[in-house]
């Protein structure tokens, strides 16, 4: 997947994908179509890409394991350089093409980020009541008769790490964001 710049004026110039998933080497668990809106701004030497994009997964949910799908989206801003790039300049967004490049490919970049989407914590919904840790009866589908009260001693040490691992994981999140 790939944007023609050879004949590109200086300014703005939108672009629309919709492509499979498999187009961008995506595969399980992503499927169906790929949807970006990638905006070009065209300087003489520079192209600021600002890319959002959309795309169809499907996850076992961590509290209930039943699957689930959904919509992952992203945004993501690159930009690139048409010149020979300057020793030692390392930066994660800042690409540098042959001055003499006419196309940039963003196949690439399309899939990595659509791979960072994927959340750490999948859970089908966030209300997402998951197993009882006794029975395992999936608790969205109504209570069991455990008592709730007393939990199985075997089981603790397990809760405590899931909760630690879960509140770590929406710590990450926020801090994403
Ligand atoms: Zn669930
Ligand atoms: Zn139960």
């Amino acid at each position: 997947m790939y944007i023609k710049i050879s004949n590109l004026s200086d300014g703005v110039h939108n672009f629309n994908f919709d492509e499979a998933v498999t187009q961008i080497n995506l595969e399980e668990p992503f499927y169906g179509n790929f949807l970006a809106d990638v905006e070009l701004s065209k300087s003489i030497n520079q192209i600021i890409l600002n890319a959002d994009f959309s795309v169809s997964a499907h996850f076992e949910c961590d509290r209930c394991s039943n699957d689930f799908n959904t919509e992952l989206k992203g945004k993501f801003q690159l930009v690139y350089f048409l010149g020979s790039k300057p020793d030692g300049d390392e930066k994660d967004n800042l690409v540098y093409l042959p001055i003499t490049a006419d196309r940039i490919e963003i196949g690439k970049d399309l899939r990595d980020f659509a791979l960072l989407s994927i959340p750490m914590k999948k859970v089908c919904r966030e209300e997402c009541k998951g197993l009882c840790f006794n029975c395992g009866k999936d608790l969205n589908e109504g209570d069991c008769n455990c008592d709730k009260s007393k939990t199985d001693d075997r089981w603790l040490p397990l809760m405590e790490l899931k909760n630690k691992l879960n509140n770590n994981y929406i710590e990450k999140d926020n801090a994403k964001s």
